[in-house]
């Protein structure tokens, strides 16, 4: 088991018990000095393996480090702007001149209708 995996094993556990662990206790645990220990600390930060909070600890302001979850699955969103693409509006050229009340008025625009019938769902009650 490596260093690093070691300090890990001690943060996963301390989450897992109490909520994570206040830096400064690990670095005592671990034997090593605030420079050592936030060095590790960054490097672990960023594998995205730890997250760190700012607490008061025994009144003075430290960190809180905690275990984060690394084997969760990279977020992929797909989103599709080909409805709001599709808007007549956008590719209107009244719409500078479009106004409710005016000669272009989308409330009775039959462009802007027709769109947002294509998109109307039947409601079933
Ligand atoms: S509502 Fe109709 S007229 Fe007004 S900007 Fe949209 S498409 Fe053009």
């Amino acid at each position: 088991m490596s260093f690093e995996d070691e300090v890990l094993k001690i943060i996963k556990e301390s989450t897992k018990k109490s909520g994570g662990i206040v830096q400064s206790e690990l670095w005592k645990i671990l034997g090593i000095d605030s420079r050592e220990g936030s060095k590790l600390v960054a490097r672990l930060m960023r594998k995205g393996l730890l997250t760190r909070e700012t607490v008061m600890y025994k009144g003075k302001k430290t960190y809180i480090l905690r275990y984060a979850d690394s084997t969760k699955i990279p977020l992929s969103i797909s989103v599709s702007l080909n409805p709001v693409v599709e808007i007549p509006c956008f590719t209107c050229r009244q719409i500078s001149r479009c106004s409710i009340g005016g000669y272009y008025d989308p409330t009775r625009c039959t462009l802007l209708t027709k769109y947002l019938i294509s998109y109307s769902k039947p409601v079933i009650r």
